[in-house]
């Protein structure tokens, strides 16, 4: 094309199409999935744009928030078309190519390690598995903002933009045509078609329809035998061709009575393939099991075959309402705690009367509880203001809240249910979760290695639910047996007289088992927890008691155990030498030297002061691991 501008791709998306192009992933029908989600993104765009510019939407079909698919069987062409927000010319360009997304490495590497292409909606580049089925791909799209434009690529390495003065205008939206590749022929298939879209489309809330063909009976004159009639197959609505052509065909019956003949058709018609139901809208009682993990997976673009950890669907009222679905996702995905205090992943949709505003909302959970997926429908909140308006509307602080609460006992309910964690409840309790026993065994301890670190740095921010979030805590300790164990189970496994709660920091639990400030403790049957992750050195700066029961840092001054009565005179006998070894090692190296009754075998040791880092804490500091 004369007027076509090339470009070449950035280097790694580049190299995910080689990846895409060449990938034997046998399950390729989720392109589909991945542009009826951009789609409805783009819709979402436009009707939120709308709310505060009705003359955004246009005029006539150009205002109707809707998908469409069309099949050519001949020229060998899926097209999937939308009215949503489009594309401008720098959008086609930045968007379709030249800019690298920050999940596309990460992608790339995925691929090559698993080979799973499910998640790639994930990381942000879904469009390119088109390339999965099409070895050419035509991007038409007109945004308000400026002229219509095509994009064009084969996948070999570069693509083409031209303005648009061929195709039909598209008043406003974006259409995609997929010319398939030979092995791909499948994908003009009426049939599959239908079925894949009602298999992705279950929660898209815009109408998507198929221009699909049908057979019809029509009766022609019996000898004329005129063939086709042009009105079957015009782009009209169904209904209206239902009525024309029924109007038709009585006005003829009627007046001149010709001998018919019923021959068989095919005509076309635009069939609906979803209804757009919101399920959060629905009542929880009515919602199976599969329905919700369906919903999770749609929502966070996860389609592995793991169902999400636990959900939580609630009504909240009172002076602030609105609806709302929390999911714990199975894993963690793979940058949650990359610059964790730079950027903001807030993973909540906020829709306001079922219009979807944004996911980028940072201020309906604290950044720690960014892990969890899902929806929230506010009644309260204003329709028609900016995005910037709303972020500072005062229910969110309310909403925020309540989120919290709702989060904080949906994650409790996951150790509640999990009968690996009953140890030491009461056996009423463990009995009612009866049948689901299997399903829920050791579920906990898969949320723990997931977001674990997460509940840490819930403790660490969130003075507010400080202890709320202390009983989620999970680690090991010198009796807990390999597993993992919590503050209420230590605190009943305490010794009669222990008043603080003993912990040591280290690398690792190997290393800090041979520990001699564990000697002692071990020896006279004290329970110590070991806190091995960098994170918890932080944690217990701020986590200072529970139940009422201080925390020791075993290695540092400060530890009672039991009583010192042999104390005081070892002190006076040893004076002597307690003060040569001070002045020996210099006030700059040690604050004091002392008797302890903290060791066993092992002759001296080197403790932290109270208020000063732990040897593991100076560690961290310089290699600055958080
Ligand atoms: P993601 O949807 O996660 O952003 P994709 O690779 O699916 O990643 O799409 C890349 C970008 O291309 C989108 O963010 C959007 O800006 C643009 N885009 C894709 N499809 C459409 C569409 N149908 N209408 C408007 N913009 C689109
Ligand atoms: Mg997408």
């Amino acid at each position: 094309r004369s007027n076509a501008e090339k470009f070449e791709f950035q280097a790694e998306v580049s190299r995910l199409m080689d990846i895409i192009i060449n990938s034997l992933y046998s399950n390729k029908d989720i392109f589909l999935r991945e542009l009826i989600s951009n789609a409805s993104d783009a819709l979402d765009k436009i009707r939120f744009l709308s709310l505060t510019d009705k003359e955004v939407l246009g005029e006539g079909d150009t205002a109707k928030l809707e998908i469409q698919i069309k099949l050519d069987k001949e020229k060998k062409i899926l097209t999937l078309r939308d009215r949503g927000i489009g594309m401008t010319k720098e959008d086609l360009i930045k968007h379709l190519g030249t800019i690298a997304k920050s999940g596309t490495s990460a992608f790339v590497e995925k691929m090559q390690s698993s080979g799973d292409l499910n998640l790639i909606g994930q990381f942000g580049v879904g469009f390119y598995s088109v390339y999965l089925v099409a070895d050419y791909v035509e991007v038409i799209s007109k945004h308000n903002d400026d002229k219509q434009y095509v994009w064009e690529s084969k996948a070999d390495g570069a693509f083409a933009i031209s303005e648009d003065t061929w195709n039909e205008p598209l008043g406003r939206g974006t259409e995609i045509r997929l010319h398939l590749r030979d092995e791909a022929q499948e994908y003009l298939e009426e049939g599959k078609l239908k079925e894949l879209v009602k298999k992705y489309s279950e929660f898209i809330n815009f109408p998507i329809y198929i221009w699909a063909s049908k057979e019809v009976d029509v009766e022609v004159p019996a000898e004329e035998d005129e063939s086709s009639d042009e009105e079957e197959t015009s782009d009209s609505t169904s209904e209206e061709g239902e009525d024309e052509d029924a109007e038709k065909s009585e006005d003829e019956g009627t007046e001149k009575k010709p001998k018919t003949k019923k021959v068989k058709e095919t005509s076309n018609e635009w069939e609906l393939l979803n209804d757009v139901k919101a399920i959060w809208l629905r009542s929880p009682k009515e919602v199976t099991e599969e329905e919700y993990t369906k919903f999770y997976q749609s929502l966070a673009k996860d389609f592995g075959d793991e169902k999400p950890l636990a959900w939580s669907h609630f009504t909240a009222e009172g002076d602030v309402e609105f609806k709302a679905v929390l999911f714990v996702p199975p894993k963690a995905p793979h940058d949650l705690y990359e610059s964790y205090y730079n950027t903001n992943k807030a993973n909540l949709k906020l829709y306001v009367r079922r219009v979807f505003i944004s996911d980028e909302f940072d201020e309906l959970l604290p950044k720690y509880l960014n892990f969890l997926k899902g929806l929230v429908d506010s009644d309260t909140l204003p329709l028609n203001v900016s995005r910037e308006m709303l972020q500072a509307h005062s229910s969110l602080k309310t909403i925020k809240k309540k989120l919290i609460r709702k989060a904080l006992d949906m994650i409790r309910k996951i150790a509640e249910e999990d009968p690996d964690e009953s140890s030491g409840k009461d056996e009423k309790e463990v009995e009612k979760s009866g049948t689901d026993d299997d399903e829920k065994k050791g579920q906990y301890a898969k949320f723990w290695n997931e977001f674990g670190k997460s509940i840490k740095l819930g403790i660490i921010e969130d003075a507010t639910n400080r202890n709320r979030l202390a009983k989620l805590l999970r680690f090991e300790s010198t009796k807990s047996d390999g597993k993992l164990t919590s503050l209420d189970q230590y605190i009943s496994r305490m010794r009669a007289g222990q008043k603080d709660i003993f912990y040591i920091t280290g690398n690792s639990k190997e290393q800090l088992e041979k520990s001699p400030f564990l000697e002692r403790l071990k020896k006279k049957n004290y329970e110590v927890i070991f806190f091995t992750d960098p994170v918890d050195e932080y944690l217990m700066q701020y986590l200072m008691d529970y139940d009422g029961k201080q925390f020791q840092n075993v290695s540092k001054e400060g530890l009672k155990i039991g009583k010192d009565s042999k104390n005081k005179e070892l002190k006076e006998s040893f004076k002597e030498l307690t003060k040569w070894w001070k002045g020996a090692l210099t006030s700059e190296n040690v604050d004091d030297v002392k008797i302890t009754n903290r060791l066993d075998n092992t002759p001296c040791v080197v403790v932290t002061s109270k208020f000063g880092w732990s040897a593991n804490m100076e560690r961290i500091m310089q290699s600055q691991t958080l």
